[in-house]
């Protein structure tokens, strides 16, 4: 767009980009449904076999660690949300839910949500107007055929939001959106200082269990954080959020926290939120749902 450095804009120039996308009124209710100081909402990215195939790969290899997420992953996180009666939010792309049918029709007949997270996990910000409006119409039509439920939220893939995304989230009249990070809790999402009425539910790299773990055998990326690690920075943020009456919302993927040394950790942090009788426990549709309504009356 300029040639120059941004040095040289003009406050016009860093005025627009600042204000394209930007968190307006806070969305954060007196209390939560049944009287709850505080909610929960917890979200896995069925990211799968896109983890390789988004970036045009055919690593047989890595194919097989995202079927470790389909085979044992989601088994393991649906035994620790069934023993504990949660339902969560998952975000499926259009290719992981075809490739699995059956997974996406089972967790959404259980009363789990199935949201938006792209074609085949691509990146928003390198697509045209035109192709991200038409992977993000066909994968809410996949979604749908599949569940029978029109899906209502969006996850971009990455996190990463592209200059279209929030007109493309309100051309599909999308209830929410869960990938910014402007706050801990809910606010409403401002396009170019226009209330849009989508709900925002911020996302966190602290609050996401793949940078803690993710290796890749042929880049330099060697993370391995113990886990009673990741249970103590997720305890804590739960632990805040419950101070203040907000939300703690926490992301994971099947092929990461699924593992026999890391289920654990999702497991004692739902007992020690259940451990706490007033926290209310949401998919991120009903979290959304319910702040959206703030401030009607
Ligand atoms: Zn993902």
């Amino acid at each position: 767009m300029s040639e120059l450095e941004p040095w040289q804009w003009s406050d016009e120039i860093w005025q627009k980009k600042v204000n394209k996308v930007r968190a307006g009124r806070p969305l954060v209710p007196p209390e939560w449904p049944g009287g709850a100081r505080a909610a929960v909402a917890l979200s896995f990215d069925s990211d799968h076999e896109t983890n390789e195939l988004r970036d045009g790969g055919a690593s047989i290899g890595r194919l097989s660690w995202g079927q470790y997420g389909v085979r044992r992953g989601i088994p393991r996180i649906k035994a620790a949300l069934d023993k504990a009666d949660i339902k969560a939010t998952f975000f499926v792309p259009a290719v992981s839910a075809l490739l699995h049918e059956n997974e996406q029709r089972m967790l959404a007949a259980e009363g789990h949500e199935i949201a938006i997270h792209g074609w085949i996990h691509e990146l928003n910000s390198i697509l045209s107007y035109e192709d991200e409006r038409d992977l993000m119409f066909r994968s809410a039509d996949v979604l749908e055929k599949i569940t029978g439920t029109r899906p209502v939220g969006l996850r971009t893939p990455s996190w990463d939001f592209s200059p279209h995304t929030l007109k493309i989230e309100r051309e599909l009249g999308l209830l929410y959106d869960s990938s910014l990070m402007a706050d801990d809790d809910c606010y409403e999402l401002l396009d170019e200082g226009e209330p849009t009425g989508i709900v925002e539910l911020p996302v966190e790299w602290i609050r996401d269990d793949a940078v803690y773990f993710n290796m890749h055998r042929f880049h330099a990326l060697r993370p391995y954080t113990p886990p009673d690690a990741v249970y103590d920075i997720f305890r804590r943020e739960f632990d805040r959020a419950y101070q203040e009456g907000g939300l703690f919302l926490l992301t994971m993927h099947p092929h990461v926290i699924g593992y026999r040394s890391r289920i654990g950790i999702l497991e004692a942090l739902i007992e020690h939120i259940k451990d706490h009788e007033d926290v209310w426990f949401g998919t991120h549709a009903e979290v959304a749902e319910y702040v959206s309504n703030l401030g009607d009356e």
